[in-house]
Protein backbone atom coordinates (compact mmCIF):
# COMPACT_ATOMS: atom_id res chain seq x y z
CA UNK A 1 0.00 0.00 0.00
CA UNK A 2 1.49 3.38 -0.92
CA UNK A 3 1.99 6.14 1.34
CA UNK A 4 -0.77 8.52 1.60
CA UNK A 5 -0.19 12.00 0.88
CA UNK A 6 -0.27 14.49 3.58
CA UNK A 7 -3.12 17.02 3.69
CA UNK A 8 -0.58 19.84 2.50
CA UNK A 9 0.74 18.18 -0.14
CA UNK A 10 -2.75 17.41 -1.51
CA UNK A 11 -4.13 20.85 -1.24
CA UNK A 12 -0.93 22.12 -3.22
CA UNK A 13 -2.04 19.72 -6.02
CA UNK A 14 -5.18 21.06 -5.96
CA UNK A 15 -4.32 24.94 -6.11
CA UNK A 16 -1.59 24.40 -8.65
CA UNK A 17 -4.14 22.24 -11.05
CA UNK A 18 -6.75 25.11 -10.43
CA UNK A 19 -4.36 28.26 -10.90
CA UNK A 20 -3.00 26.71 -14.16
CA UNK A 21 -6.75 25.76 -15.74
CA UNK A 22 -7.62 29.12 -15.17
CA UNK A 23 -4.74 30.61 -16.54
CA UNK A 24 -4.95 28.54 -19.77
CA UNK A 25 -8.48 29.20 -20.11
CA UNK A 26 -8.47 32.72 -19.66
CA UNK A 27 -6.05 32.74 -22.34
CA UNK A 28 -8.13 30.47 -24.26
CA UNK A 29 -10.84 33.01 -24.21
CA UNK A 30 -8.49 35.52 -24.75
CA UNK A 31 -7.54 34.05 -28.00
CA UNK A 32 -10.98 32.42 -29.16
CA UNK A 33 -12.72 35.80 -28.74
CA UNK A 34 -9.45 38.02 -30.27
CA UNK A 35 -9.14 35.56 -33.47
CA UNK A 36 -13.00 35.17 -33.83
CA UNK A 37 -13.70 38.69 -34.24
CA UNK A 38 -10.86 39.14 -36.22
CA UNK A 39 -12.23 36.96 -38.43
CA UNK A 40 -15.49 38.64 -38.88
CA UNK A 41 -13.83 41.36 -39.65
CA UNK A 42 -11.98 40.28 -42.25
CA UNK A 43 -15.09 39.34 -43.87
CA UNK A 44 -16.69 42.14 -43.66
CA UNK A 45 -13.47 43.69 -45.04
CA UNK A 46 -13.14 41.03 -47.86
CA UNK A 47 -16.79 41.28 -49.26
CA UNK A 48 -15.67 44.95 -50.34
CA UNK A 49 -12.30 44.51 -51.46
CA UNK A 50 -11.98 40.97 -52.70
CA UNK A 51 -13.14 38.51 -55.29
CA UNK A 52 -14.76 35.34 -54.01
CA UNK A 53 -12.46 32.89 -54.74
CA UNK A 54 -9.80 34.86 -53.13
CA UNK A 55 -12.14 35.85 -49.81
CA UNK A 56 -12.61 31.41 -49.59
CA UNK A 57 -8.69 30.97 -50.50
CA UNK A 58 -8.14 33.38 -47.33
CA UNK A 59 -10.67 32.41 -45.28
CA UNK A 60 -11.23 28.59 -45.09
CA UNK A 61 -7.22 28.42 -44.09
CA UNK A 62 -7.46 30.89 -41.51
CA UNK A 63 -10.59 29.11 -40.21
CA UNK A 64 -8.55 25.83 -40.10
CA UNK A 65 -5.85 27.18 -38.42
CA UNK A 66 -7.85 28.79 -36.09
CA UNK A 67 -9.49 25.72 -35.22
CA UNK A 68 -5.69 23.71 -34.87
CA UNK A 69 -5.04 26.36 -32.77
CA UNK A 70 -8.07 26.30 -30.06
CA UNK A 71 -8.08 22.36 -30.10
CA UNK A 72 -3.95 22.43 -28.96
CA UNK A 73 -5.19 25.30 -26.31
CA UNK A 74 -7.87 22.75 -25.12
CA UNK A 75 -5.05 19.87 -25.67
CA UNK A 76 -2.99 21.84 -23.56
CA UNK A 77 -5.47 22.60 -20.82
CA UNK A 78 -6.23 19.49 -20.40
CA UNK A 79 -2.56 17.82 -20.07
CA UNK A 80 -1.78 20.72 -17.73
CA UNK A 81 -4.72 19.63 -15.01
CA UNK A 82 -3.57 16.17 -15.34
CA UNK A 83 -0.13 16.65 -14.90
CA UNK A 84 -0.58 19.23 -11.91
CA UNK A 85 -3.59 17.76 -9.92
CA UNK A 86 -3.98 15.43 -7.01
CA UNK A 87 -3.54 11.59 -8.24
CA UNK A 88 -4.59 8.57 -5.79
CA UNK A 89 -1.36 7.13 -4.26
CA UNK A 90 -3.27 3.96 -4.25
CA UNK A 91 -4.76 3.37 -7.55
CA UNK A 92 -3.02 6.22 -9.93
CA UNK A 93 -6.15 7.56 -10.82
CA UNK A 94 -6.57 10.89 -11.26
CA UNK A 95 -8.85 13.07 -8.59
CA UNK A 96 -10.91 15.64 -10.49
CA UNK A 97 -14.24 17.06 -10.20
CA UNK A 98 -16.26 15.01 -7.80
CA UNK A 99 -13.43 12.21 -6.88
CA UNK A 100 -11.57 15.39 -5.93
CA UNK A 101 -14.04 17.04 -3.71
CA UNK A 102 -14.97 13.73 -2.35
CA UNK A 103 -10.83 12.92 -1.32
CA UNK A 104 -10.77 16.44 0.11
CA UNK A 105 -13.89 15.99 2.41
CA UNK A 106 -13.60 12.04 3.09
CA UNK A 107 -9.52 11.71 2.94
CA UNK A 108 -10.25 8.64 0.50
CA UNK A 109 -10.38 7.72 -3.27
CA UNK A 110 -13.92 7.00 -4.52
CA UNK A 111 -12.91 4.19 -7.20
CA UNK A 112 -10.68 2.44 -5.15
CA UNK A 113 -11.72 3.10 -1.32
CA UNK A 114 -7.88 3.93 -0.58
CA UNK A 115 -6.43 6.25 1.33
CA UNK A 116 -5.65 9.61 0.01
CA UNK A 117 -5.06 11.97 2.66
CA UNK A 118 -3.21 10.59 5.50
CA UNK A 119 -5.34 10.25 8.55
CA UNK A 120 -2.82 12.60 10.71
CA UNK A 121 -3.54 15.36 8.19
CA UNK A 122 -7.28 15.16 7.74
CA UNK A 123 -7.81 18.09 9.18
CA UNK A 124 -4.76 20.18 8.92
CA UNK A 125 -2.77 19.53 12.06
CA UNK A 126 -1.22 16.51 13.36
CA UNK A 127 -3.33 14.26 16.35
CA UNK A 128 -0.61 13.22 18.20
CA UNK A 129 -0.58 16.39 20.04
CA UNK A 130 -4.19 16.71 20.92
CA UNK A 131 -5.38 16.37 24.82
ZN1 LIG B 1 -7.73 5.10 -5.77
Amino acid sequence: MAEPLTREAFERARTAAALAARRDGRMLAIFSVAFGVAQLLFLRWADAHLVRATQLAIALPGFGLYIAIVCALLWRLERTKRSLGPVCPQCGGMLRGLSERVAAATGHCDSCGGVVVSPGHADGRSVDHQA
